[in-house]
């Protein structure tokens, strides 16, 4: 095997030919400094109703519980931002990260992918791969590894490319070079403070789970609490606002990812189609996308919830 160095720069090199927008390092260590936030978060009861949250609380710190004999945890970017718009103004509004096939599945080809490179150009490396669905801290994992700060919305935000990226990571076995975290450029900005309807981010950096519109919207399987009638700003899955007024997305550039395109039959879609969807259409349309995760039912009963 090639020196620590040289394989780093190898998976960074591959990754970006892979199509991923950035790729950092950090050594597979307990996560000391998330630990006790973490702890506070869960005691307020910030997660709701997202039990999945409580459980594994070990595994969620120590990168080693989820892969024995861990060493570095490679942290990837990719892009889901468009330009492209949903044309009726007054249709309900999905989260662009939504707009086009689950990204669970594109992201997990791109990892294997990862992995095959990784066993054929560096040796036989144990390890798995992660996107959005074991308890891993992707945000802390990226933060570390340098590909940007948890800003005040407490997304990941890269001066580079803002923060309509999913995160992924393998954690492997291989010693490998770490990169060390880059400094936080919220400077006194407030925007996205300012701009949460519901009053979710109830401190800088500091998120109120239970009052998300993405939990509200997505996670919550029980009927939404009446005090965010009308606050909803006509989000019906997901909420983008405190990224599209986060003044670093002006760096943001459209994926090119043609798993990512959203079908002209979607961003077609007028007010009144959202409120007469059948599940027949809703299986057509969006069976293979992220709305799938609120189903149907939690799809129309958001969409009730806006205009009543
Ligand atoms: S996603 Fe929307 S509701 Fe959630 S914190 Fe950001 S602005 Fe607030
Ligand atoms: S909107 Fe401003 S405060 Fe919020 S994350 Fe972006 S830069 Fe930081």
């Amino acid at each position: 095997m090639s020196s620590p160095y040289l394989n780093s720069q190898k998976i960074k090199t591959q990754a970006l030919a892979l199509g991923f927008l950035s790729c950092g390092i950090s050594k597979a260590t307990f996560l000391e400094e998330e630990a006790p936030k973490l702890e506070q978060w869960l005691k307020e009861k910030r997660h709701g109703t997202m039990e999945y949250m409580v459980n594994h609380f070990d595994k969620r710190l120590d990168p080693k519980k989820l892969v024995p004999g861990a060493k570095s945890v490679v942290s990837l970017l990719y892009n889901y931002y468009t330009d492209q718009k949903q044309k009726d103004p007054l249709a309900p509004k999905i989260s662009t990260y939504a707009f086009g096939e689950d990204y669970h599945q594109v992201i997990k080809r791109k990892l294997k992918d990862l992995m095959a490179f990784i066993y054929k150009e560096i040796g036989a490396v144990e390890g798995r791969i992660f996107v959005d669905s074991a308890p891993v801290m992707d945000k802390a994992w990226a933060a570390k590894s340098g590909l940007g700060w948890v800003g005040k919305n407490t997304n990941l935000i890269s001066k580079k490319v803002g923060s309509f990226f999913f995160i992924a990571e393998l954690i492997i076995d291989l010693e490998l070079v770490e990169d060390g975290p880059v400094t936080d450029h919220c400077g006194s900005c407030t925007a996205c403070i300012d701009a949460c309807p519901t009053d979710a981010l109830i401190a800088p950096y500091q998120i109120d789970g239970s009052r998300c519109i993405s939990y509200l919207t997505i996670e919550l399987r029980e009927s939404i609490p009446t005090e965010f009638k009308g606050k909803m700003d006509g989000w019906a899955f997901g909420c983008d606002i405190c990224q599209a007024v986060c003044p670093w997305n002006r760096f943001a550039q459209p994926n090119t990812e043609t798993a990512f395109t959203p079908s002209d039959e979607f961003l077609s879609m007028k007010a009144e189609e959202w409120t007469e969807l059948t599940e027949d259409i809703f299986e057509q349309l969006f069976s293979n996308t992220p709305l799938n995760r609120a189903k149907w039912s939690g799809l129309t009963r958001n969409i009730k919830f806006l205009k009543e």
